[in-house]
């Protein structure tokens, strides 16, 4: 079967929700409508540059970096940048879209944005790394900030790479009196917290994640949390700090994997001894070593793709054998393996509601910084979690509703809200 690229899946969900909320709209609208789809269909705008590094050895080396900036209706644009080997302009543009879905998802005003540079960040020192950061944030300049496209980390960056560029950054507005006076620090989240970041940032996709599975766990009727057993795909900051609030829960967490192989163990597993001796030894370990494609076929209650997008495909789906599948990763389930996943009646949390919980913190991140006054960690979670239990709650009720996926209910809520702000300002 022919694989789609991450940007026709998107594509692809687009329609397949278009259809149906189409009937929504008073018939004198729906050529409105129809506009609106066309246009979400692709990115307002994708910025593409080489940047050239000097290397440590003296040498310089070029490096494709990307900035796609989907849908602003709902307010700037808002995304991660990416370090990946496997960055595009392709997949920059899905991600972007998907970013537009998830801040209508959570209500945050934001739209869309996604970038990243094609690089294994691992084979860069730290200078390098800076370098290449500066030189993204420099690329990025023109086009961002507080009230424009706000970047923040995503797969390979983190607060470091952040602090980075909000200096690159500030430099550029110093050197060009670009928005003089407008915040340097509101126009990047992710950030460390000496420089702005917000309680709670670092760990809040994983604990989004775990706000769901929650209420999942509610709705399935798992009362016994130990007995709800987890399987993870992915163990970079989202997957272990999803590991970590479920074992912290009582849930058992079975199995963990990272680029290298993956592990199992029926007892469980302690993901905080996990990442000590992975940092010590470069491997994981505490359980039987499997492959990645084992991990996703395990008999377990709950599967958590925690990665990256396209793995669990029209092949994999029938091997699924997990009673639920929280989405931690952008993208890891085709349209194609979605249906697959229907049939056999696998409940499916979608990524723009599962992973909500990093953007929705990154929102908290530039409302302090925009204000000047922080938040404690526990006024910052005291806030996340009724976004997230509410957000839950009502697409649950467009399911139980509509009859749909849980995919096709979130999209139903987001992409409404995203058409009905184009349809209010006129752009369509
Ligand atoms: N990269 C994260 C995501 O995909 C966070 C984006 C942000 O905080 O802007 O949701």
């Amino acid at each position: 079967m022919k694989t789609h690229s991450a940007h026709e899946n998107a594509v692809i969900q687009l329609e397949q929700v278009a259809k149906i909320l189409r009937n929504e709209y008073a018939d004198e609208v729906q050529s409105r409508f129809d506009t609106a789809i066309d246009k979400l269909k692709t990115p307002d705008r994708v910025f593409e540059e080489s940047l050239t590094i000097q290397m440590d050895d003296g040498s310089s080396r070029e490096f494709t970096a990307f900035r796609s900036q989907h849908d602003n209706a709902r307010g700037p644009y808002k995304g991660g940048i990416r370090f990946h080997e496997n960055v595009s302009r392709d997949e920059v543009m899905a991600l972007s879209t998907w970013m537009t879905w998830k801040c209508a998802v959570t209500g945050i005003p934001y739209g869309g944005g996604k970038g990243g540079v094609i690089v294994n960040p691992r084979i860069l020192s730290a200078g390098e790394l800076q370098r290449l950061s500066r030189a993204y944030a420099r690329f990025l300049a023109p086009y961002i900030g507080p009230w424009v496209d706000v970047p923040a980390p995503d797969v390979n960056t983190n607060g470091q790479i952040m602090a980075w560029m909000v200096d690159e950054y500030e430099q550029f507005q110093l050197e060009t009196n670009k928005s003089q006076g407008e915040n340097p620090v509101a126009t990047f989240t992710g950030k460390p917290l000496e420089l702005g970041g917000s309680q709670g940032r670092e760990e809040a996709t994983g604990l989004g994640g775990i706000y769901v599975l929650e209420k999942l766990a509610e709705k399935m009727k798992w009362s016994d949390k130990k007995k709800v057993s987890i399987a993870i795909q992915g163990f970079g900051n989202v997957g272990y700090w999803f590991a970590k609030h479920a074992f912290d829960r009582g849930y058992t967490v079975v199995a963990l994997s990272d680029s290298k192989g993956a592990i199992y163990n029926p007892e469980g597993l302690d993901p905080e001894k996990v990442l000590a001796t992975k940092q010590k030894t470069g491997t994981l370990s505490g359980g039987k070593a499997i492959t990645n494609e084992e991990l996703l076929a395990l008999d377990v209650t709950v599967l958590v793709p925690a990665a990256l997008e396209n793995v669990i495909t029209a092949e994999i789906a029938p091997k699924i054998k997990a009673a639920a599948i929280i989405e931690m990763a952008n993208g890891p389930t085709t349209p194609e393996a979605d249906a697959l996943l229907e049939k056999k009646g696998i409940v499916l949390i979608p990524d723009v509601l599962a992973n909500a919980g990093g953007v929705t913190t990154s929102y908290f991140e530039w409302v302090q910084n925009l204000h000047g006054y922080y938040w404690s960690h526990a006024e910052v979670l005291a806030k996340l979690q009724p976004l997230m239990d509410r957000a839950f709650i009502e697409i649950w009720k467009v399911k139980e509703t509509s009859k749909q996926s849980m995919r096709m209910a979130t999209y139903m809520k987001a992409v409404k809200s995203v058409v009905d702000l184009m349809l209010l300002r006129g752009r369509v």
